[in-house]
C-alpha cells in the first residue's frame, strides 16, 4: 500500500505501524529544507497521484498536498493532522507545529491503523499490534514530560520559531518571546526594531530565559543574532527541527528533544 506524508515524522509513525506492507514516500525529508517555503517537483505530484493514504498537517503549513490534490482529482483518504488535533480553535496564535503535541500523535496512531487496516484487512493483526508498541512508546514521551512538570513548570524559555510550543507546554514553561518575533522568523519576514531588542534583552541572562529553542531548519538574520547572544550570555541554546533528524524515527527524535530540553533546564 503506497502513502505520501508531507514531512517524514508523518512517514515514520506510518512505517512503524505499516511496516513492511506500506511503501511510504515523506515529501519534506531533508534536514535543510524549510517546510514553510517547500516548492514541490514533479515528483511529489507523481507519489501522489499513486497514493492510498495521504498525510498532511494542515493547518497552512503544506497548502502544497491540497493545490496538488485537486488538480489531480485524487481521491485517496487523506488526513489532516491538525484537524484530527483538535487544537485549532481559528485563533491568529494557533501553532501548527502539532507534531511535538504528543496526544495529537496518539490520536494520529490510531488513525492510521484504521485507515490500514481497512484498506488492507488482511495484515490488520499486524497494524493493530504495531500501533499499539507505538502508542506504549509515545505514552512513555508523555511521562516524561508529566514528570519534568513537577520541577520545571513555570520557567520562562523562548524559542526563535514556535516550534517545539507544544512540547514546552507540556512541561509547563511559559513563552516569553514576543509573538511579532517568532512570527516574522516563521513568516520569513523581516523583524520589527523593538521585537528584536526585547528578544536579545530576554536572551541575555538565564534569570529572564532558562533556554533558548533554535528552529534549525529556518534561517534568519535576526534569530541567528538572537542564537550568538544567547550563547555569549551563558544561556542553553536548544536545537529543534521540524521534520526528521537523518536516521531517526519519530520516537527517537522526540526523546532527543525532551532530553536536549531536560539537559539544558538542568544546567
Ligand atoms: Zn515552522
Amino acid at each position: 500500500m503506497r502513502v505520501v506524508a508531507s514531512v517524514s515524522e508523518y512517514g515514520s509513525i506510518v512505517e512503524s505501524i505499516g511496516g513492511r506492507y506500506v511503501q511510504v514516500t515523506s515529501v519534506i525529508a531533508k534536514p535543510d529544507q524549510d517546510p514553510h517555503s517547500y516548492q514541490p517537483g514533479a515528483q511529489v505530484q507523481l507519489a501522489l497521484s499513486k497514493a492510498q493514504l495521504i498525510i498532511e498537517n494542515g493547518g497552512g503549513y503544506d497548502t502544497f498536498i491540497d493545490t496538488l490534490r485537486s488538480s489531480l482529482h485524487s481521491s485517496a483518504p487523506v488526513i489532516n493532522v491538525v484537524q484530527l488535533s483538535g487544537l485549532d480553535h481559528g485563533s491568529a496564535d494557533f501553532n501548527e507545529h502539532v507534531f511535538y503535541n504528543y496526544p495529537t500523535m496518539l490520536k494520529l496512531v490510531d488513525r492510521v491503523e484504521q485507515v490500514l487496516a481497512s484498506t488492507e484487512p488482511t495484515h490488520a493483526a499486524a497494524f493493530r499490534s504495531n500501533a499499539a508498541a507505538l502508542t506504549k512508546q509515545i505514552q512513555h514521551l508523555e511521562a516524561e514530560t508529566g514528570a519534568m512538570h513537577a520541577s520545571f513548570h513555570g520557567d520562562p524559555v523562548a524559542y526563535t520559531e514556535p516550534v517545539p510550543g507544544y512540547l514546552f507546554d507540556a512541561i509547563g514553561l511559559v513563552n516569553v518571546t514576543p509573538t511579532a518575533f517568532s512570527h516574522a522568523v516563521e513568516d520569513g519576514n523581516d523583524v520589527p526594531p523593538a521585537a528584536l531588542n526585547t528578544m536579545l534583552h530576554l536572551v541575555s541572562s538565564r534569570s529572564t530565559v532558562r533556554l533558548l529553542a533554535y528552529n534549525e531548519q529556518a534561517s534568519s538574520v535576526e534569530a541567528e543574532l538572537v542564537k550568538k547572544r544567547a550563547a555569549a550570555s551563558g544561556v542553553p541554546v536548544v536545537g529543534v527541527t521540524e521534520t526528521l533528524p537523518v536516521g531517526m524515527n519519530y520516537v527517537e527524535w522526540q526523546q532527543s528533544n525532551i532530553d536536549h530540553v531536560k539537559e539544558a533546564l538542568h544546567q
